[in-house]
Parts: C-alpha cells; structure tokens; sequence
C-alpha cells in the first residue's frame, strides 16, 4: 500500500488542497479548492492533468470553515485509492524570528504559531485553522507546517532590521519578507536547469496578484522585497507595495481614517485597481485601451525596475533573472518590457524564445541569462513535509 500526502493551503475566502501519492518523490494524484467561503462557497476537484472529478456548491453562505473542511476532507478520504494518509502539510505565511525549516506540529508548536497571529492577523489564523480541525477529525496523522517566512531566514542581520528603536526590533518588528515556499522550490528547479547559476547571484520576481522578488546568492535568500508584512515592495493586484509611512499617519490625522480602513485600502483596494480603477487582473488591464490602465502597468514594471537594482546592490551584481508565478509565467508582453527596461544591467532578451515561453530567454550572449521557471508550492510543501517526518521516524 503506497502512502499519501496532503497539501493544505487555506486562507481566509479558499481552501486549496492537493493530494500526493509519495514513491520516493510525491507524485500529485489530484488537486482542488473550496472558494468564495461565506459568500457562496464552491467545491472542485481535478486530476493531475485537470479533467474535473468533482463539483459542488452551497446555497448557505453561513458554513463555516471548519463544516466545509470537514466535507473537503470527506472527499479526499474517499479518493486515497487505497494508499494511506501519512502526513498534512499546511501553508503558514508566519514562523516568526524562529522557525527557519518546516516544523512537525506538536502541540507546542501550534501554540507558539497562534502567538504569531498579531504578525500576520489576515492570514496566520486561517491557515493554523486546518491544523486544528485534521488534529481533531484525524487524531495521530503527522502534520507539518511549512513557511512563507522560513527560506529568508538566512537574511544577514542587516537586512532584517528597520530603523527603529532597538526594543521594537527586539519585540519583532523587523523584515522577514514571505514567498519562501515559491522561492525554495525556484531555487531548486535551478540547480537542475542551470547548475552553475544556481550557485551564483540570482534576482526572482514572484508575479501574481501578491507579488515579490528575492535575492537568492548560491542557494539562499540575501533579501527580498517584501518585509515585516506582506505590503511592501511592488506593486500587486490590490496591495500598495512601498509605501511612504508619512502617508498612513496622514490619512490618520488629516482624513480621520481608522485602522481597519487604512488596512483595507493598503490591502484591498490599492496596487493594479486602485491605480487603473478598473481591474487588479493584469490581462484585463493589457487588453485595455484606457491610459488610466497602461499607466497601472507602468508603475508595475517600473517598480520591478528598481527592486532588480536593489536586489543587484545587495548581492554585488546579477548572474540571472527568473520569472514566476501567474503574470511572470504567462505574460510574454510583460517579460519583454521588463528585461528591456534592464538592458542596462546586462539583460539581453531572446524575444523568439520569450515568445515561445521557452525555459532560458535570453540570448545566448546575455551577460545576465534569464528563466521562466514555474513555481510549485504545493509541491514544496510536499517534500518538506516528507522529510520532516522521515527527521522524527
Ligand atoms: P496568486 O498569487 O493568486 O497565486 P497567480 O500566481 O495565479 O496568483 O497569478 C495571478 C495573476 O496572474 C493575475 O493577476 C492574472 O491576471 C495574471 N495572469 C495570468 N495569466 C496571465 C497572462 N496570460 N497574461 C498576464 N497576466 C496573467
């Protein structure tokens, strides 16, 4: 009887699931997710090669989380095939100043975690959520917890401090920057891609609706463009990325904005809507005619502009580029614009091989050669939660 791993990803409107069969690697055997939680929820299932194996919606927006888990879990229990659940492992965004590797959850563990929630309070919740219900419905099942945090934790000191007074530093508010998981896996695939860059200095631009990008130099994150929350940095869907503080405490002082708006507007409706005012979903915005959603995507690719440069200066030059995630992988128009705009640094793009989604598009005789590598955090999540527990056995 073959063994299976369960990947949960769960947020505060989604919970994402994928099933793995474990022969030496995990080999994904189906996927899916309930959505729109407390609206209208969805349930859908899929294969490996995303044929549907199953669909359901709710009429009551009121189940909770923990009821639509529950019907989610049925599902995946009667799709084992015969293999046998041997451990879950979760997505969580926060593993403070102290986890740096994946943790087999004990109750310790979890309690420490929920002492992270002030750090992360829209995501650490949800995602500790699951842990709790499997520990319950599923008593005895290992379960791992992966971070989104973990991977910078070889930032040097520097780059993880803000200048602020020493005892808030202390206290943990300093950079801890996220997309680990999707920078792990990333620097992974490129030791089997191009061995010899993976060990040089490498910039990677995680580009979906949150957005990041990460210094990794011979295999380890230098520093990243997110910092103490997942705001910083560029410009994404509906995030601000940086942002002068000045402008908080003015919309706090002159404008009488209250925290839960100004989290709203720096979460919600800010980044590629606030900006276009039309969408925060980039193939809607370069599919437009209105200069208000060009001008969107401006800022967007001037910012990865200047982060590159950033990143370069912290890792004293730049041997490659990778783009991932939804708009890194698929937008060949704004790949171009991007490595065109960082001609400069040595970045010269093989537009056939851009075109043509190709793995390596840069031209052979690029000083700085540049990827299209797609991120698998599930996956990650699968084998750190494999090993994790091969650790304690
Ligand atoms: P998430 O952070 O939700 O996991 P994804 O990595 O799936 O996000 O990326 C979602 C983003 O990718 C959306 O903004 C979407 O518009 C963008 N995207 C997907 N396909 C394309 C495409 N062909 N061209 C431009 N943008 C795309």
């Amino acid at each position: 009887m073959s063994d299976a791993i369960l990947v949960i990803n769960a947020g505060s409107s989604s919970i994402k699931f994928s099933l793995y069969r474990n022969g030496g690697t995990p080999v994904l055997s189906s996927k899916g997710q309930i959505e729109g939680i407390a609206v209208a929820p969805h349930f859908q299932a899929c294969g490996p090669n995303g044929t549907q194996l199953a669909e359901r919606r709710w009429t009551d927006p009121a189940l909770s989380h923990r009821e639509l888990f529950r019907h989610l879990l049925d599902w995946i229990e009667s799709h084992l095939d015969g293999s046998t659940l041997t451990v879950a492992g979760h997505r969580v965004v926060h593993g403070g100043t102290r986890y740096s590797a994946p943790m087999v959850v004990t109750p310790e563990v979890l309690a420490e975690l929920t002492t992270l929630i002030p750090l992360a309070p829209l995501h650490q919740p949800h995602n500790l959520a699951p842990i709790r219900a499997l520990a319950e419905l599923h008593p005895g099942l290992a379960q791992v917890a992966c971070f989104d945090t973990a991977f910078h934790r070889t930032n040097p000191a520097v780059v993880q401090t803000y200048g602020l007074p020493r005892e808030l530093t202390d206290e943990g508010i300093r950079r801890y920057g996220f997309h680990g998981l999707s920078y792990d896996y990333i620097a992974h695939r490129l030791t089997e891609i191009a061995p010899e860059l993976a060990k040089k200095r490498v910039a990677v631009a995680h580009l979906g609706s949150g957005a990041s990008m990460c210094a990794i130099k011979n295999g380890a994150s230098v520093t990243s463009t997110m910092g103490f929350s997942t705001l910083d940095g560029l410009v994404m869907g509906t995030r601000t990325g940086a942002l002068d503080p000045g402008v908080v405490l003015y919309l706090m002082q002159s404008k009488g904005y209250g925290a839960k708006e100004i989290e709203t507007l720096l979460y919600k409706r800010s980044g590629l809507l606030g900006v276009s005012g039309i969408s925060n979903d980039m193939r809607i915005l370069m599919d437009s005619d209105d200069p208000r959603a060009a001008e969107a995507v401006d800022l967007f690719i001037h910012r990865i502009a200047r982060e590159t440069g950033s990143l370069a200066a912290a890792m004293e030059g730049l041997d490659a580029f990778v783009f991932t995630a939804g708009i890194g992988e698929h937008s060949p128009p704004l790949r171009s614009r991007i490595c065109n705009s960082l001609a400069w640094m040595g970045i010269a793009l093989d537009e056939g091989a851009n075109q043509a989604d190709q793995t390596r598009i840069s031209r052979a005789d690029s000083p700085v050669a540049v990827f299209v590598i797609p991120t698998d955090e599930e996956a990650m999540i699968a084998r750190h939660s494999c090993r994790a527990i091969q650790k304690t056995l």
